[in-house]
Protein backbone atom coordinates (compact mmCIF):
# COMPACT_ATOMS: atom_id res chain seq x y z
CA UNK A 1 0.00 0.00 0.00
CA UNK A 2 2.66 2.77 0.88
CA UNK A 3 4.80 1.68 -1.78
CA UNK A 4 2.03 1.57 -4.19
CA UNK A 5 1.18 5.25 -2.63
CA UNK A 6 5.13 6.31 -3.33
CA UNK A 7 4.85 5.33 -6.62
CA UNK A 8 1.39 7.25 -7.22
CA UNK A 9 3.29 10.25 -5.94
CA UNK A 10 6.31 10.02 -8.13
CA UNK A 11 4.07 9.63 -11.42
CA UNK A 12 1.99 12.43 -9.96
CA UNK A 13 4.63 14.78 -9.46
CA UNK A 14 6.43 13.68 -12.73
CA UNK A 15 3.17 14.34 -14.40
CA UNK A 16 2.76 17.67 -13.07
CA UNK A 17 6.29 18.33 -14.45
CA UNK A 18 5.80 17.13 -17.82
CA UNK A 19 2.32 18.92 -17.82
CA UNK A 20 4.52 21.86 -16.83
CA UNK A 21 6.47 22.14 -19.73
CA UNK A 22 4.28 21.43 -21.84
CA UNK A 23 1.91 24.82 -20.84
CA UNK A 24 5.32 26.60 -20.97
CA UNK A 25 6.11 25.35 -24.49
CA UNK A 26 2.47 26.61 -25.25
CA UNK A 27 2.68 30.04 -23.46
CA UNK A 28 5.54 30.89 -24.72
CA UNK A 29 4.98 29.99 -28.48
CA UNK A 30 1.63 31.42 -28.20
CA UNK A 31 2.82 34.50 -26.65
CA UNK A 32 5.04 35.81 -29.50
CA UNK A 33 2.47 37.93 -30.29
CA UNK A 34 -0.44 39.53 -28.87
CA UNK A 35 -4.23 38.06 -30.06
CA UNK A 36 -6.58 41.48 -30.31
CA UNK A 37 -9.83 40.49 -31.33
CA UNK A 38 -11.87 43.83 -32.62
CA UNK A 39 -15.41 43.56 -33.44
CA UNK A 40 -15.83 45.91 -36.21
CA UNK A 41 -13.94 47.95 -38.68
CA UNK A 42 -12.85 51.36 -36.88
CA UNK A 43 -11.42 49.98 -33.95
CA UNK A 44 -9.53 47.31 -35.72
CA UNK A 45 -8.09 50.22 -38.21
CA UNK A 46 -7.06 51.79 -34.91
CA UNK A 47 -5.10 48.48 -33.48
CA UNK A 48 -3.55 48.25 -37.25
CA UNK A 49 -1.84 51.67 -37.33
CA UNK A 50 -0.94 51.42 -33.86
CA UNK A 51 0.51 48.08 -33.68
CA UNK A 52 1.16 47.02 -37.31
CA UNK A 53 2.35 43.46 -37.89
CA UNK A 54 3.21 43.05 -34.52
CA UNK A 55 0.14 41.90 -33.05
CA UNK A 56 -1.96 39.42 -34.08
CA UNK A 57 -5.02 41.14 -35.07
CA UNK A 58 -8.59 39.89 -36.41
CA UNK A 59 -11.93 41.76 -37.50
CA UNK A 60 -14.83 39.81 -35.40
CA UNK A 61 -17.51 40.39 -37.75
CA UNK A 62 -16.53 39.92 -41.43
CA UNK A 63 -15.90 42.47 -43.74
CA UNK A 64 -19.46 42.76 -45.89
CA UNK A 65 -21.83 41.57 -43.00
CA UNK A 66 -23.99 43.92 -41.80
CA UNK A 67 -23.20 45.02 -38.56
CA UNK A 68 -26.22 45.88 -36.85
CA UNK A 69 -28.02 42.89 -37.40
CA UNK A 70 -25.01 40.51 -37.24
CA UNK A 71 -25.49 36.70 -35.85
CA UNK A 72 -22.50 35.62 -34.18
CA UNK A 73 -21.49 31.64 -34.74
CA UNK A 74 -19.40 29.66 -32.81
CA UNK A 75 -16.19 30.21 -33.71
CA UNK A 76 -17.09 34.41 -32.90
CA UNK A 77 -16.91 32.75 -29.29
CA UNK A 78 -13.95 31.01 -29.80
CA UNK A 79 -11.96 34.08 -30.69
CA UNK A 80 -13.60 36.28 -28.07
CA UNK A 81 -12.33 33.48 -25.53
CA UNK A 82 -9.00 33.40 -27.27
CA UNK A 83 -7.94 36.94 -27.27
CA UNK A 84 -5.90 38.98 -25.06
CA UNK A 85 -7.28 42.17 -26.05
CA UNK A 86 -10.91 42.11 -27.07
CA UNK A 87 -12.27 45.66 -28.42
CA UNK A 88 -15.98 46.31 -28.81
CA UNK A 89 -18.36 49.22 -29.04
CA UNK A 90 -20.63 48.24 -26.41
CA UNK A 91 -24.48 49.66 -25.86
CA UNK A 92 -27.42 47.87 -27.08
CA UNK A 93 -26.81 46.67 -30.16
CA UNK A 94 -23.37 45.29 -28.56
CA UNK A 95 -25.74 42.82 -26.02
CA UNK A 96 -24.99 39.93 -27.44
CA UNK A 97 -21.36 40.75 -27.10
CA UNK A 98 -22.05 41.26 -23.30
CA UNK A 99 -23.82 38.03 -23.17
CA UNK A 100 -20.64 36.06 -24.15
CA UNK A 101 -18.20 38.03 -22.01
CA UNK A 102 -20.66 37.15 -18.96
CA UNK A 103 -20.48 33.47 -19.88
CA UNK A 104 -16.47 33.14 -20.28
CA UNK A 105 -13.49 34.03 -17.57
CA UNK A 106 -12.41 37.24 -18.73
CA UNK A 107 -10.13 38.13 -15.64
CA UNK A 108 -6.88 37.67 -17.65
CA UNK A 109 -8.24 39.49 -21.11
CA UNK A 110 -8.30 43.25 -21.60
CA UNK A 111 -11.56 44.07 -22.63
CA UNK A 112 -12.36 47.64 -24.30
CA UNK A 113 -15.39 49.43 -24.87
CA UNK A 114 -15.16 52.62 -26.94
CA UNK A 115 -18.52 53.58 -24.82
CA UNK A 116 -16.65 53.83 -22.24
CA UNK A 117 -13.32 55.51 -23.93
CA UNK A 118 -15.29 59.02 -24.79
CA UNK A 119 -18.41 61.35 -23.23
CA UNK A 120 -21.63 59.74 -25.10
CA UNK A 121 -24.70 60.77 -26.23
CA UNK A 122 -28.06 59.44 -26.51
CA UNK A 123 -29.48 58.27 -30.07
CA UNK A 124 -32.35 61.20 -30.79
CA UNK A 125 -31.54 64.79 -30.25
CA UNK A 126 -34.28 67.84 -30.32
CA UNK A 127 -32.66 68.99 -33.95
CA UNK A 128 -33.76 65.40 -36.46
CA UNK A 129 -37.10 64.19 -33.59
CA UNK A 130 -40.14 64.88 -35.50
CA UNK A 131 -42.60 66.15 -33.34
CA UNK A 132 -44.83 63.64 -31.57
CA UNK A 133 -42.15 60.37 -31.68
CA UNK A 134 -41.70 58.13 -28.74
CA UNK A 135 -38.97 59.58 -26.01
CA UNK A 136 -37.33 56.00 -25.73
CA UNK A 137 -33.77 56.98 -25.33
CA UNK A 138 -31.22 55.12 -26.22
CA UNK A 139 -27.33 55.60 -26.29
CA UNK A 140 -25.91 56.26 -29.85
CA UNK A 141 -22.84 54.29 -30.28
CA UNK A 142 -21.02 55.29 -33.34
CA UNK A 143 -18.59 57.13 -30.98
CA UNK A 144 -15.85 57.08 -33.76
CA UNK A 145 -17.46 59.24 -36.25
CA UNK A 146 -15.88 61.98 -34.89
CA UNK A 147 -11.83 61.98 -35.31
CA UNK A 148 -11.74 63.30 -31.52
CA UNK A 149 -13.36 60.62 -29.97
CA UNK A 150 -10.86 58.52 -32.64
CA UNK A 151 -7.69 59.60 -30.81
CA UNK A 152 -9.48 59.17 -27.36
CA UNK A 153 -10.12 55.57 -28.32
CA UNK A 154 -6.74 55.35 -30.17
CA UNK A 155 -4.67 56.40 -26.62
CA UNK A 156 -6.51 53.76 -25.01
CA UNK A 157 -6.16 50.91 -27.56
CA UNK A 158 -2.37 52.19 -27.47
CA UNK A 159 -2.31 52.32 -23.16
CA UNK A 160 -3.38 49.15 -23.22
CA UNK A 161 -1.38 47.13 -25.76
CA UNK A 162 2.09 48.79 -23.80
CA UNK A 163 1.01 47.37 -20.72
CA UNK A 164 0.67 43.92 -21.94
CA UNK A 165 3.54 43.97 -24.25
CA UNK A 166 5.92 46.29 -22.81
CA UNK A 167 8.96 45.45 -25.47
CA UNK A 168 6.98 47.03 -27.93
CA UNK A 169 5.68 49.58 -26.16
CA UNK A 170 7.89 52.60 -27.51
CA UNK A 171 6.65 51.22 -30.76
CA UNK A 172 3.48 51.74 -30.35
CA UNK A 173 3.96 55.10 -28.89
CA UNK A 174 5.23 56.12 -31.60
CA UNK A 175 2.82 54.96 -34.08
CA UNK A 176 0.38 56.77 -31.80
CA UNK A 177 1.08 60.05 -31.85
CA UNK A 178 2.12 59.95 -35.70
CA UNK A 179 -2.18 58.17 -35.44
CA UNK A 180 -3.12 61.50 -33.19
CA UNK A 181 -1.05 64.00 -35.77
CA UNK A 182 -2.92 63.11 -38.67
CA UNK A 183 -6.05 62.78 -36.83
CA UNK A 184 -5.42 66.13 -35.64
CA UNK A 185 -4.63 67.37 -39.61
CA UNK A 186 -8.57 65.73 -40.20
CA UNK A 187 -10.14 67.33 -37.39
CA UNK A 188 -8.65 70.87 -38.65
CA UNK A 189 -10.02 70.34 -42.11
CA UNK A 190 -13.19 69.50 -40.74
CA UNK A 191 -13.73 72.48 -39.26
CA UNK A 192 -12.15 74.72 -41.56
CA UNK A 193 -15.12 73.31 -44.32
CA UNK A 194 -17.49 73.77 -41.37
CA UNK A 195 -16.41 77.35 -40.88
CA UNK A 196 -16.31 78.42 -44.70
CA UNK A 197 -19.05 76.59 -45.83
CA UNK A 198 -22.73 78.34 -46.88
CA UNK A 199 -24.58 76.25 -44.52
CA UNK A 200 -24.61 74.14 -41.25
CA UNK A 201 -27.46 71.67 -42.20
CA UNK A 202 -26.85 68.48 -43.50
CA UNK A 203 -29.83 66.04 -44.96
CA UNK A 204 -29.38 62.30 -44.42
CA UNK A 205 -32.15 60.21 -46.31
CA UNK A 206 -31.38 57.34 -44.81
CA UNK A 207 -30.29 55.81 -41.23
CA UNK A 208 -28.60 58.54 -39.26
CA UNK A 209 -24.87 57.17 -37.64
CA UNK A 210 -22.92 61.07 -37.36
CA UNK A 211 -24.55 62.05 -34.33
CA UNK A 212 -20.83 62.40 -32.64
CA UNK A 213 -19.81 63.91 -35.95
CA UNK A 214 -22.46 66.50 -36.13
CA UNK A 215 -22.05 67.63 -32.36
CA UNK A 216 -18.49 67.77 -32.46
CA UNK A 217 -18.58 70.44 -35.81
CA UNK A 218 -21.71 72.45 -34.67
CA UNK A 219 -24.01 70.42 -37.54
CA UNK A 220 -27.55 70.33 -37.70
CA UNK A 221 -28.97 67.20 -39.12
CA UNK A 222 -32.23 65.50 -40.12
CA UNK A 223 -32.45 62.20 -41.01
CA UNK A 224 -34.86 59.63 -42.27
CA UNK A 225 -34.36 57.39 -39.44
CA UNK A 226 -33.74 58.52 -35.81
CA UNK A 227 -30.77 55.95 -35.67
CA UNK A 228 -28.96 53.51 -37.61
CA UNK A 229 -30.37 50.30 -36.73
CA UNK A 230 -31.54 48.09 -40.06
CA UNK A 231 -34.31 47.45 -38.77
CA UNK A 232 -35.51 51.24 -37.88
CA UNK A 233 -38.65 52.22 -40.57
CA UNK A 234 -39.68 55.43 -41.16
CA UNK A 235 -42.87 56.87 -42.03
CA UNK A 236 -44.69 59.51 -44.54
CA UNK A 237 -44.87 61.84 -42.38
CA UNK A 238 -40.61 62.09 -41.63
CA UNK A 239 -39.87 61.87 -45.39
CA UNK A 240 -42.08 65.15 -45.83
CA UNK A 241 -40.27 66.88 -43.06
CA UNK A 242 -37.09 65.86 -44.84
CA UNK A 243 -38.51 67.16 -48.08
CA UNK A 244 -39.88 70.35 -46.80
CA UNK A 245 -36.31 71.02 -45.06
CA UNK A 246 -34.63 70.29 -48.44
CA UNK A 247 -36.67 72.46 -49.93
CA UNK A 248 -37.16 75.23 -47.57
CA UNK A 249 -33.28 75.24 -46.78
CA UNK A 250 -32.26 75.23 -50.59
CA UNK A 251 -29.92 71.90 -49.38
CA UNK A 252 -28.14 70.87 -52.67
CA UNK A 253 -26.97 66.99 -51.18
CA UNK A 254 -28.98 64.30 -49.72
CA UNK A 255 -26.64 62.09 -47.95
CA UNK A 256 -26.71 58.58 -47.89
CA UNK A 257 -24.65 55.76 -45.74
CA UNK A 258 -22.76 52.97 -46.97
CA UNK A 259 -23.86 49.86 -47.41
CA UNK A 260 -27.54 51.71 -48.33
CA UNK A 261 -30.37 50.89 -50.54
CA UNK A 262 -30.33 54.46 -51.31
CA UNK A 263 -34.27 54.07 -52.22
CA UNK A 264 -35.12 57.26 -49.64
CA UNK A 265 -32.60 59.34 -50.60
CA UNK A 266 -33.07 58.70 -54.16
CA UNK A 267 -36.66 59.37 -53.75
CA UNK A 268 -36.09 62.90 -51.38
CA UNK A 269 -33.43 63.50 -54.57
CA UNK A 270 -36.40 63.25 -57.33
CA UNK A 271 -38.54 65.75 -54.91
CA UNK A 272 -36.05 68.17 -54.56
CA UNK A 273 -33.72 68.04 -57.81
CA UNK A 274 -30.50 67.65 -54.81
CA UNK A 275 -27.99 65.21 -56.04
CA UNK A 276 -27.17 62.26 -53.38
CA UNK A 277 -23.94 61.41 -52.14
CA UNK A 278 -22.28 59.19 -49.58
CA UNK A 279 -21.15 59.63 -46.02
CA UNK A 280 -18.92 56.57 -44.87
CA UNK A 281 -19.88 55.67 -41.08
CA UNK A 282 -17.62 53.48 -41.05
CA UNK A 283 -19.27 50.99 -39.44
CA UNK A 284 -19.69 48.59 -42.46
CA UNK A 285 -16.76 47.88 -44.56
CA UNK A 286 -17.57 46.19 -47.75
CA UNK A 287 -15.09 42.94 -48.20
CA UNK A 288 -13.32 44.26 -51.33
CA UNK A 289 -12.48 47.78 -49.74
CA UNK A 290 -11.31 45.89 -46.65
CA UNK A 291 -8.78 43.74 -49.07
CA UNK A 292 -7.48 47.07 -51.00
CA UNK A 293 -6.73 48.08 -47.23
CA UNK A 294 -8.99 51.23 -46.40
CA UNK A 295 -8.33 53.05 -43.61
CA UNK A 296 -10.58 54.86 -41.36
CA UNK A 297 -8.48 58.07 -42.35
CA UNK A 298 -9.12 57.44 -46.25
CA UNK A 299 -13.17 56.92 -45.53
CA UNK A 300 -12.76 60.37 -43.39
CA UNK A 301 -11.09 62.14 -46.44
CA UNK A 302 -13.30 61.53 -48.69
CA UNK A 303 -16.18 62.60 -46.37
CA UNK A 304 -14.31 66.35 -45.98
CA UNK A 305 -15.22 66.28 -50.02
CA UNK A 306 -19.10 65.09 -49.61
CA UNK A 307 -19.12 67.86 -46.56
CA UNK A 308 -17.90 70.36 -49.01
CA UNK A 309 -20.46 70.20 -51.57
CA UNK A 310 -22.94 69.10 -49.29
CA UNK A 311 -22.47 72.79 -47.33
CA UNK A 312 -22.09 74.69 -50.24
ZN1 LIG B 1 -24.36 52.09 -37.65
Amino acid sequence: MRKFGLIGLVAFIFSILLCGCRIDSQIKEGSKKINVVATIFPQYDFARQIAGDRINLKMLIPPGAEAHSYEPTPQDMINIQKSDVFIYVGGENDNWIDNILNSIDISQKKVISLLDCVDVLDENSESDAQPGSDSHREVDEHVWTSPKNAMKIAQKISETLCELDADNASFYNQNLNKYIEQLKILDNKFKNVVATGKRKTLIFGDRFAFRYFAEEYGLNCYAAFSGCSSQTETNAAQMAYIIDKVKELKIPVVLKMELSSENIARAVAQETNAKVLTMHSCHNVLKSEFENGETYLNYMNKNLDVLKEALN
